[in-house]
């Protein structure tokens, strides 16, 4: 027997199918047969190299929803609930953090730590099956698991995959008051993500601008109040729009979840005074841009936040609220298209053309 795999080889290239062993399941650990994973734009860049230290060839997929093949004695998932074989269940991609360096032990920030593992970017594919783009993924003894509450699907996880926890984290981030206006700048699955959470948050009023139409229109049925199309506005026009929908101040708090660095600059534009800014589509090094210290953070006295990757807390109150609010919030209806591994190429393509919203890979 082996385990079909779609690796990335190396950037640039073509993605290949490998057969890979079967798994050995230690003590703890747990085999899933793979339901659905995706695409995101991670993935793209790591496609690109833009992410230093990954141990090409890799099998892609860091966000997956898997059903239970085999475990060998884990019985119940991080938060307490019993697990059996046939559940649905997905994990935080983020483990093996130490809990006893600087930043575990000190900070509470384990997603700086830097002995942490990533399914689906720190591993080698001959490592074994820890990625998503294949038809089984392996859960190392110690990955926290989340079993899927009853009543979601696959699809209504996936359909936000990693950008849903995101979106969440960088919501929590912004410690937002409620009745404050949120700018979230790009409506691709974090952007989106993040209008949902805002607005289920209490924002307000939530502005979502981004591109294209259609994206803009999943943010109003997610949440946002406002959209801006960045395709028909002048940066100085939309500028002048979100400082005519905040009574002349800005927003109380921006979101940034484009990916561009120029966003960064023009989201400090539009900051209120003392308002804050969280910087979260930035997984990976899209390049540099200006800041003018004195104008844009210094007299502004704007607070600048990072959001790097989730974790585990965000996972599960993401899926809290998704459960609470699964009707007000279809974001299975965001997946724009399903790829087999054959195909992951052409989503790789497909997502970084825009022409889907999220990609997901059914092995
Ligand atoms: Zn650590
Ligand atoms: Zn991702």
């Amino acid at each position: 027997m082996s385990v079909k795999a779609a690796v990335m080889v190396k950037p640039g290239e073509p993605i290949e199918i490998w057969s890979l062993p079967d798994p050995e399941i230690h003590q703890g650990g747990v085999l899933l047969e793979t339901v659905a994973s995706e695409v995101c734009g991670t993935d793209v860049h790591l496609h690109k190299g833009k992410l230093a230290g990954v141990p090409y060839p890799i099998i892609p997929g860091h966000v997956s929803v898997g059903r239970i093949i085999e475990s060998r004695g884990v019985k119940k998932d991080a938060i307490g609930r019993s697990l059996n074989k046939g559940d649905l269940v997905t994990f935080l991609d983020v483990h093996e953090v130490c809990g006893s360096c600087y930043h575990c032990l000190l900070k509470n920030q384990p997603n700086r730590c830097p002995s942490r593992k990533v399914y689906g970017i720190t591993y080698g594919a001959e490592d074994g099956l820890f990625g998503g783009w294949a038809e089984q993924i392996y859960l190392q003894p110690g990955v926290h698991i989340l079993k899927l509450p009853d009543g979601l699907s696959a699809e209504d996880v996936i359909g936000g995959g990693c950008g849903l926890f995101t979106g969440f984290a960088a919501v929590s981030r912004s410690e937002f008051k409620m009745g404050d206006t949120v700018v979230v700048q790009g409506c691709g699955p974090v952007g989106l993500s993040a209008s949902a959470f805002a607005n289920l948050r209490g924002a307000g009023k939530v502005i979502l601008i981004g591109e294209p139409e259609a994206r803009l229109a999943l943010g109003k049925q997610l949440g946002a109040d406002v959209v801006l199309d960045l395709a028909s506005m002048s940066q100085g026009t939309l500028l002048e729009e979100v400082k005519s929908l905040t009574a002349g101040r800005g927003a109380d708090v921006v979101i940034e979840a484009s990916g561009n660095p120029l966003a960064v600059s023009q989201g400090l534009e539009m900051i209120r005074d003392g308002g804050t800014y969280v910087v979260a589509g930035h997984y990976t090094d899209a390049g540099d841009i200006q800041v003018n210290p004195h104008l844009d953070i210094n007299k502004k006295h704007v607070v600048v936040k990072g959001q790097w990757g989730t974790e585990f807390q965000h996972l599960v109150g993401a899926l809290a609220v998704l459960k609470k609010h699964r009707e007000r919030l279809p974001f299975a209806s965001v997946i724009g298209a399903s790829y087999s591994l054959l195909t992951a190429g052409e989503a790789l393509k497909d997502v970084e053309k825009l022409t889907v919203t999220k990609a997901i890979i059914e092995p």
